[in-house]
């Protein structure tokens, strides 16, 4: 008999069961955070829906990904996703952006049916300036498109978790089912109507050292940037139920250090071109998130988030700590689960 792999068997576990009604009619969160929109700061109201999620978490799902556990186990019904809707809606305070997320894509029918979408983006319409959702590439259709742009008066982003554009590094470290080319290529569909187009760049995938983690994002930064308006440098944290979890809890995996954020962004930031590079790292400080030595994390924290804000990568020049030189030795050895 065939065994199963890992990817597949963490997929299997991880999956909800079908959810009751009443969880159906409460979104997943919602929080406000710093973001800027050019070089004005604003505040961004960001929202994840519960739907039926990313379906290729359930088929296999990318390593680092356990979004699955904040999804319903099946569709949500247009009723359902009208009342989530109505008790964001409740707390939104006309911040300027707008970001919506599924824990998968927002374009994908099973998650978020096309007259439901529509009805999100118009709610917001006339109040917000940007609206963002993210999807995968193989939705980013002028079909799915056309309807959300007419429904809404601002700037519509379409973020897209392109990772790497190294074809064995998305295929094989991250377990994306789609190649980079489709991913850039999608970013092109966004810009040609118009839209703005993002994409999320992986910094550290398992099995690649640090210093290979930092010089992929590098690369995929300069060969990204032709395609997209923004580009978001996103550390892996460890979510439960993942492939990264697993190798984690057998010491073969370290979250990356604040000091490659650093470096990513200060490379990368030679290669952008004319897109956006930001980097907000989740979990940053913590054990599971991106982290150095613990006496440092807030301050490089601070200064990745206003490099990020400002564009102003300067920010990152002079930051110092005792732990720099353990992460310069670590650069190397990490993909074998040794820690410096
Ligand atoms: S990272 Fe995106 S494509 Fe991959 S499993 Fe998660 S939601 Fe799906
Ligand atoms: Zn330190």
């Amino acid at each position: 008999m065939r065994r199963e792999s890992l990817a597949r068997s963490v997929a299997r576990d991880r999956r909800p069961a079908p959810a009751p009604e009443e969880a159906a009619r409460r979104y997943v969160n919602q929080w406000v955070e710093d973001e800027a929109i050019g070089v004005e700061r604003v505040r961004a109201f960001v929202l994840i829906l519960k739907t039926r999620g990313c379906y290729w978490a359930d088929l296999k799902g990318c390593s680092m990904c356990g979004y699955a556990k904040d999804t319903l186990g099946r569709s949500a019904s247009p009723a359902e996703l009208e009342e989530q809707l109505r008790r964001a809606l409740a707390r939104y305070r006309d911040e300027p952006y707008v970001k919506v997320y599924t824990s998968g894509s927002f374009l994908d029918d099973r998650e978020v049916d096309a007259e439901s979408r529509a009805e999100i983006v118009r709610a917001f319409s006339g109040r917000a300036r940007r609206f963002l959702f993210e999807t995968l590439p193989e939705f980013v259709t002028d079909g799915t498109l056309g309807p959300l742009a007419d429904a809404f008066a601002g700037e519509l982003e379409v973020a897209l978790g392109l990772e790497s554009t190294d074809p064995t590094v998305l295929g094989r470290y991250v377990h994306k089912s789609a190649a980079p080319e489709e991913y850039l290529a999608a970013g092109d569909r966004v810009r040609a109507r118009g839209l703005r187009a993002k994409a999320y760049l992986l910094l550290k995938p398992p099995y690649l050292t640090e210093s290979e983690a930092v010089d992929d994002v590098v690369r995929s930064v300069g060969e990204a940037a032709p395609h997209f308006d923004a580009l978001s440098v996103n550390p892996v944290h460890i979510q439960n139920g993942t492939v990264v979890e697993w190798l984690y809890h057998r010491h073969r995996y370290r979250p990356p250090w604040l000091w490659s954020v650093v470096d990513a962004l200060r490379r990368g930031a030679e290669r952008r071109g004319a897109s956006r590079l930001v980097s907000f790292p989740t979990a940053g400080g913590l054990a599971r998130g991106p982290h150095n030595c613990g006496e440092c994390d807030a301050r490089v924290l601070a200064a990745i988030q206003e490099a990020s804000l400002r564009q102003e990568f300067s920010l990152l020049e002079g930051l110092d700590c005792p732990c720099r030189p353990r992460w310069a030795e670590a650069g190397g050895l990490e993909a074998l689960g040794v820690e410096a």
